[in-house]
Formats: structure tokens, C-alpha cells, sequence
């Protein structure tokens, strides 16, 4: 499972020896933290904005920044995106970036989540669409020369309200909810998560699924191993309906994925 933390300064070394090519390092930095290869020191860099890590159950597999592109809250653009040389082409960085969007919506509170991205980089490309990102309008000057060669760069956003599938379906803790509603998280020892509609209803009525047949209108499936995708406030049928326009075997494959 990947999760995130604040970047620490011990993460440096980790972090810098995924880019050990002086063209991919140029991709990922533009050159703002120094001429190729940068120090520890110079990579401190980043803790002038929201530096964090990612990491499973082997240690930090990517890193990424958050900072404020217009002195305002309304928009948080992540930046030095990167993922371990070892886990590339895996989904996790699709999947990094979908939980930076859930702490930049959720936790922070902004209305929208941009990102910049060279045209000579379609991996990074391919991946920020991947996670919900489409092409925004370039506000400044939009080509950079690096290496000798003229870079276009690519502004991308995705906005809080948008018909985005990664906003709508959420996975919950905790797939034998509907039989385990009345247990208290203190009586077990797995994590579970409150269905949304009893919480917001301050009840307990309301099942998922019943013997592999779904009785709940938010209710999108099961994910491996206990996880619950649950489409609540809107209907399943209005997310698979939604522009993302997949039908349910698409969405399911898109979770199990992630
Ligand atoms: S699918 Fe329905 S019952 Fe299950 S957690 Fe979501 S809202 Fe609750």
C-alpha cells in the first residue's frame, strides 16, 4: 500500500540516486536546483514548498513537492515529481499523484491542482493524464532551452470539482463493513472505515452488498484483499455514466490497479 509522509532530509540520498542521467535530471528539476549532479545541500531546495515522500512496505518509491503557484490557496501546483528507478511503469506514480490530489482537495482545501511537465517527457506525460491531469492554457513564456534544445512545457491541472473518476470513487478499509457495522474500532484489530452514508446519517442501516450481490447505490465493487469502492454522495450509475466513460469492468481494473 502507498502512503505519504512529509519528506525528512535522510530521504536525500534515496531520492537523488533515481536520477542519475543528466538529460532526465534536467526533465525533472529544469535546472532550478542547480547544474546537474546537485548535492544533498542543494536539494534542500525543496523544503521551500510542501516536500513529500511516498512509500510502501520497502521504503520511499517517490517524491514530490507542493507550493502555491499565485499566493493564493485556490491552487497548489506539485512539482520535482519522480519515482524510484526501480518501480517505473509500475502505476506508482499515477497512484502518488491521486493522493497528493486527495490531500491538496481534502486536507488542504484547494480548488485546483496544476503541474508543469516538458513535452520531451511523455512517461511523465502519459502518467499525470493517467492520474486525471489535462492541458490548461500556458500562462507565461512556455519554452525553455536546456542541453541545447528548446523544451515546450505543458501546463496541467485538474479542478476539485471536475467529473473525475479518483474524486468520486473512494476505497475503504474494510470490505466485511456491512457484517461489522456494530463492532467498535477498538474491538477489532483491522482498520476499518465508517460507511460514509451511516456517517453522514448517523446510522447504521445501510449495507454494501450482500452474498456477492450489491443492495447500495454507491457500492462499485471489492478491491483485494478488504477494501470497499464506494461512489458516495453520487450513484454508481452517475459515475460510470460520468465523461471518464468507462463501463464498470474499466473501473474496477483501474482501482484494482492503482
Ligand atoms: S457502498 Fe454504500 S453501504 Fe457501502 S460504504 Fe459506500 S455508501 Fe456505505
Amino acid at each position: 500500500m502507498l502512503r505519504l509522509r512529509p519528506y525528512k532530509d535522510e530521504d536525500a540520498p534515496t531520492i537523488l540516486s533515481w536520477c542519475d542521467k543528466e538529460k532526465d535530471f534536467y526533465k525533472w528539476t529544469a535546472g532550478v536546483m542547480g547544474e546537474y549532479p546537485i548535492t544533498e545541500k542543494e536539494f534542500t531546495f525543496v523544503k521551500g514548498a510542501m516536500p513529500f515522500t511516498a512509500f510502501d512496505e520497502d521504503g520511499p518509491v517517490g517524491f514530490f513537492t507542493l507550493r502555491k503557484p499565485h499566493n493564493s490557496d485556490d491552487e497548489l501546483r506539485i512539482g520535482f515529481v519522480i519515482v524510484s528507478s526501480d518501480k517505473r511503469g509500475k502505476g506508482y506514480g499515477r497512484e502518488m499523484l491521486i493522493l497528493g490530489q486527495k490531500f491538496a482537495f481534502e486536507l488542504y482545501g484547494t480548488k485546483k491542482v496544476s503541474l508543469v511537465v516538458f513535452d520531451s517527457n511523455m512517461p511523465a506525460y502519459c502518467c499525470y493524464k493517467a492520474a486525471g491531469f489535462h492541458e490548461a492554457a500556458c500562462e507565461e513564456d512556455d519554452t525553455f532551452k536546456i542541453l541545447g534544445e528548446e523544451w515546450k512545457r505543458i501546463v496541467m491541472e485538474i479542478d476539485v470539482n471536475e467529473d473525475n473518476i479518483h474524486n468520486k470513487v473512494k476505497q475503504l478499509s474494510g470490505a466485511n463493513m456491512d457484517i461489522d457495522l456494530t463492532s467498535n474500532q477498538s474491538d477489532i484489530n483491522w482498520e476499518q472505515t465508517m460507511c460514509p452514508w451511516n456517517k453522514e446519517e448517523n446510522t447504521k442501516e445501510h449495507k454494501c452488498a450482500v452474498k456477492n450481490t450489491s443492495i447500495c447505490k454507491y457500492f462499485c465493487g471489492i478491491k483485494y484483499l478488504d477494501s470497499v469502492l464506494c461512489s458516495y454522495p453520487y450513484e454508481n450509475l452517475d459515475v460510470l455514466k460520468s465523461e471518464d466513460n468507462m463501463d464498470k469492468t474499466g473501473l474496477l481494473e483501474i482501482l484494482a490497479n492503482k
